[in-house]
């Protein structure tokens, strides 16, 4: 098995090198060159995470035709396209290429990301599964990221590649990110491998808030985790949060904006209501006090019952009085 995993690594890591060097030194790479430095990504990051350049020419497929590279390998690859002749044809074509590797570091897909919009083709294209890349298994920067998780006991997870990077970039190097899917068992057993402590830190856009809501939910029950959310202000991702306050403002809110789950899943629902309707309030209210009868300190059932009353303007006795009945319940 691992023979025949091998080719397949070594054809990724010449792709990558080709990428690579496509971006960096010719013509065909300016665009995207331009693109990344519009970024604001630095070459030191660039050169970190191995960016490359897919132009629209068949680059690939020349470069290893000139190799003699065997066709059954090329074909399992997942970096061409097959015609009904058997034909192969580059996959990834106008593309700045992210190369992904899996969790022991060896290089087994590529992400590529449009350098602009288009209403017929998805901004990010992945490789298809293939024998060496599963996308269940892998997380972006996984490699790096669990050495630097050890030192600093903490796991930041993230929506995309451009966070992870522009986390790196602000020397946050802790950072990990799905292939843009939600949680999967696999990856969650990694991410405990390397720490228990982790922070989710996704897009502060409401598909954002709803997939932090889906992570929490799918760590607790997968995990044992100390969970925290870093919520990203003004519907921003990390990314364009580090472009508007510098890497000292996305340092500054990994370092110490870490909210208890319970902040999150209050605001959370919250967000479902309209506070203008008496009914909606009272429905809120409802809700609320059995999440926070899920938490086990009286003092801190204390605290958001007060938040709570405040809040809602209402009788803080009457919601302490539902909320004790709600554990009861759970119990
Ligand atoms: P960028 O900053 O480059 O626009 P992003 O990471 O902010 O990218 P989002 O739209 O927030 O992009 O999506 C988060 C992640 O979801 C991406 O990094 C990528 O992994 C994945 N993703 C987004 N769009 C697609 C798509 N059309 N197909 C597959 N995966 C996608
Ligand atoms: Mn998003
Ligand atoms: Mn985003
Ligand atoms: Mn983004």
């Amino acid at each position: 098995k691992q023979q025949q995993r091998q080719p397949l690594i070594e054809a990724h890591q010449e792709a990558a090198q080709l990428y690579h060097h496509i971006l960096m030194n010719t013509k065909l790479g300016e665009a995207a060159r331009n693109y990344l430095q519009e970024r604001q990504v630095s070459p030191e990051m660039i050169e970190r995470f191995n960016l490359g350049f897919a132009p629209g020419e068949q680059v690939l497929r020349s470069f290893f035709a000139e190799r003699k590279t065997d066709y059954q390998t090329l074909r399992k690859t997942g970096l061409f396209i097959e015609d009904q002749a058997g034909n192969l044809k580059d996959r990834f074509t106008n593309r700045l290429m992210f190369p992904i590797k899996n969790t022991t570091g060896a290089l087994v897909g590529f992400s590529g990301r449009l350098l602009h919009k288009s209403d017929s083709a998805p901004k990010y294209l992945n490789s298809p599964e293939t024998e060496i890349f599963n996308k269940r298994r892998v997380l972006y920067n996984y490699d790096v990221a669990r050495q630097a998780a050890r030192k600093a006991k903490r796991l930041l997870l993230l929506e995309g590649f451009m966070d992870v990077i522009s986390a790196s970039q602000a020397g946050i190097d802790f950072g990990v990110a799905s292939m843009g899917t939600s949680l999967t068992e696999e990856q969650i057993y990694d991410l405990q491998r390397v720490s228990s402590n982790i922070d989710i830190c996704y897009d502060g856009d409401v598909p954002g808030q709803k997939a932090i809501d889906r992570a929490v939910s799918l760590l607790e029950q997968n995990g044992n985790f100390q969970i925290g959310v870093i919520q990203i202000p003004d519907g921003m991702d990390p990314d364009e949060y580090r472009r508007k306050n510098g890497t000292a403002g996305l340092q500054k809110i990994v370092k110490s904006g870490r909210e208890p789950v319970i902040k999150f899943r209050l605001r959370y629902l919250r967000s479902h209501f309209n506070f203008e309707q008496e009914t909606d309030k009272i429905e809120y209210a409802k809700q609320a006090t059995k999440l926070i009868a899920t938490l086990d300190s009286s003092v801190e059932r204390g605290v958001y019952l007060k938040d709570l009353a405040t809040d809602l303007d209402f009788d803080q006795t009457s919601l302490q009085e539902q909320c004790e009945e709600d554990r009861r319940k759970q119990r």
